[in-house]
C-alpha cells in the first residue's frame, strides 16, 4: 500500500479523500491554492504545499506546480478528485512518466471515454444499449445531416464529441432549424473543448437519469454497486441524487448491471467509474461514462457498506477486489442533497463568509463538507460546498430524516440552496419517486417568486 498519496484537488472532496487516507494509514499532501489557504483540509493535512494563485488555470488545472508538489514531498501516489484534472487523459499520463501512481483508469481508458463519439462505439462494441443516433460524429455534407435526422426522427439532440458539464449541447424539433443548429453546436464546441465534432442522437422527451457504478481492479475483476436516479436537475445539472432508483425492476438494474461489469472487462478498465443512463419506458440508453469518482458517490456508499474512495486507493495499489458480485448487496435507500452557495430560487451563485455553520447530525445522516463558521467561501470555484447524505431503511424513512437534517442545518452569511431542497423533499411528484430529468426546470416554471 501507498504511504503517502498528494490530493490533487480542493472542496469537500479533498477533505472526503483525506478520510480514506487516514483511515488506511496513509499521509497526506494536499496542494492548495492562494483562495484556499485557510480551508480546514489544508490545516489538518500531513503535508500542505501551495501551487499558485486562485483562478484555476493557474493552481489546480497547473500540471507541472502539481507533480512538482508531489516530487518535493515524496508522494508515491495521486489522487485527482473530480472536475479539474480528473478525466485529463494527458495528466494522468505525466502522472505516470513522472513515477507516480495515478487514482484512476489509465490515460488510454480515459481518452477513449473522454471522447463521447468514442465511447459509444467502444460501448455498442461491448453490447451496452446506447441511444440511437447517427454511427459516429455527423458529416460535413448538409443533405447527409438532413438525411441522417429522418432516419432518428425529430426532435434530435446534437452533442458535441468533447463536451462535458451539461454545455455543448442543442435540441432540434424540425428539419428547418436542423443545419443552423449542427453549425453552431459546431463552433462553440471548437471554442470551448479544441474538438469542433459533434454527433445526433434521439432526443428523449421525458427520461430518468440512473447511472450504473462499477469498480474494476487491475486483475481483470470488475463489479457493479447497483445505481443512482439522479433525475433532479436543473440546465443538466444534478442537486439531488439516491439509490436505489425508485421503481425500476431489480432485474432490470441487474442485467444492466452486469453489461456494465462486463464491458468494463472488455475495455481494461480500471478503477471507479459510472456508466450514465437515460431511463425510458423500462429501458436504458447509454450517454456516457464518467472515468473518475462522482460528487453523489455518497449514497452508493450508505446502501452498499463499501467505501468507493478506499477501493480507488487499493486498487490503484495493485490490490485484488475484496469481494465478488454474489458479496454485494444493498440495504435502504440513501438520498443526498447537494448543498450550494447560490440564491435558492435565481441560482445567482452567493460566496463570501459563512457567519455560522451549524451541522446536522443524528442517525443515518452524513455530512460532507469542508465549511466551517467564519470560513470564507471564495468565488473562484464551484459552487457546492458540501452535501447532505441520509440513509434510512425504506426510501420514506430517507426523505423523513432528509427533511430533518435540512432543517437542522444552518449556513448563516451566504444564500444556499437549502430552502428549495427543503421544499422539494416533501413535493408530492417526488415523494411518490421517479420524476423525469425535466421535472425540476417544470417545477420552477410554476413556483416563480
Ligand atoms: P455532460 O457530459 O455534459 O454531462 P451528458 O451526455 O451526460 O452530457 O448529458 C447531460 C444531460 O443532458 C443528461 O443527464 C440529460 O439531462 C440531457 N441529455 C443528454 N442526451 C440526451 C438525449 N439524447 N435526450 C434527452 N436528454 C438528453
Amino acid at each position: 500500500m501507498f504511504k503517502k498519496i498528494l490530493i490533487a484537488n480542493r472542496g469537500e472532496i479533498a477533505l472526503r479523500i483525506q478520510r480514506a487516507c487516514r483511515e488506511m494509514g496513509i499521509k497526506s499532501v494536499v496542494v492548495y491554492s492562494e483562495a484556499d489557504r485557510d480551508a480546514k483540509y489544508v490545516k489538518l493535512a500531513d503535508e500542505a504545499v501551495c501551487i499558485g494563485p486562485a483562478p484555476s488555470a493557474q493552481s489546480y488545472l497547473n500540471m507541472p506546480a502539481i507533480i512538482s508538489a508531489a516530487e518535493v514531498t515524496d508522494a508515491e501516489a495521486i489522487h485527482p478528485g473530480y472536475g479539474f484534472l480528473s478525466e485529463n487523459a494527458d495528466f494522468a499520463e505525466r502522472v505516470e512518466k513522472s513515477g507516480f501512481a495515478f487514482i484512476g483508469p489509465t490515460p488510454e481508458s480515459i481518452r477513449l471515454m473522454g471522447d463521447k463519439v468514442s465511447a459509444k462505439n467502444a460501448m455498442i462494441k461491448a453490447g451496452v444499449p446506447c441511444v440511437p443516433g447517427s454511427e459516429g460524429a455527423l458529416p460535413e455534407d448538409p443533405k447527409e445531416i438532413i438525411k441522417i435526422a429522418r432516419t432518428v426522427g425529430y426532435p434530435v439532440i446534437i452533442k458535441a464529441a468533447g463536451g462535458g458539464g451539461g454545455r455543448g449541447m442543442r435540441v432540434v424539433h424540425t428539419e428547418a432549424a436542423l443545419i443552423h443548429a449542427v453549425q453552431t453546436t459546431r463552433s462553440e464546441a471548437g471554442a470551448a473543448f479544441g474538438n469542433p465534432s459533434v454527433y445526433m442522437e434521439k432526443f428523449l422527451e421525458n427520461p430518468r437519469h440512473v447511472e450504473i457504478q462499477v469498480l474494476a481492479d487491475q486483475h481483470r475483476n470488475a463489479v457493479y454497486l447497483g445505481e443512482r436516479d439522479c433525475s433532479m436537475q436543473r440546465r443538466h445539472q444534478k442537486i439531488i441524487e439516491e439509490a436505489p432508483a425508485p421503481g425500476i425492476p431489480r432485474r432490470i438494474i441487474e442485467k444492466i448491471g452486469a453489461r456494465c461489469a462486463d464491458a468494463c472487462k472488455k475495455i481494461g478498465y480500471r478503477g471507479a467509474g459510472t456508466f450514465e443512463f437515460l431511463y425510458e419506458n423500462g429501458e436504458f440508453y447509454f450517454i456516457e461514462m464518467n472515468t473518475r469518482v462522482q460528487v453523489e458517490h455518497p449514497v452508493t456508499e450508505l446502501v452498499t457498506g463499501i467505501d468507493i474512495v478506499q477501493m480507488q486507493i487499493r486498487v490503484a495499489a495493485g490490490e485484488k477486489l475484496p469481494f465478488a458480485q454474489r458479496h454485494i448487496t444493498m440495504r435502504g435507500h440513501a438520498i443526498e442533497c447537494r448543498i450550494n452557495a447560490e440564491d435558492p430560487y435565481k441560482f445567482v451563485p452567493s460566496p463570501g463568509r459563512i457567519t455560522m455553520w451549524h451541522a446536522p447530525g443524528g442517525p443515518g445522516v452524513r455530512v460532507d463538507s469542508h465549511i466551517y463558521t467564519n470560513y470564507f467561501v471564495p468565488p473562484n470555484y464551484d459552487s457546492m460546498i458540501g452535501k447532505v447524505i441520509v440513509h434510512g431503511d425504506t426510501r420514506e424513512q430517507a426523505l423523513a430524516r432528509m427533511s430533518i437534517a435540512l432543517s437542522e442545518t444552518l449556513v448563516e452569511g451566504i444564500q444556499t440552496n437549502i430552502p428549495l431542497h427543503r421544499e422539494l423533499m416533501v413535493d408530492s411528484k417526488f415523494v411518490e419517486g421517479g420524476t423525469s430529468i425535466h421535472y425540476l426546470e417544470g417545477w420552477l416554471g410554476q413556483h416563480k417568486r
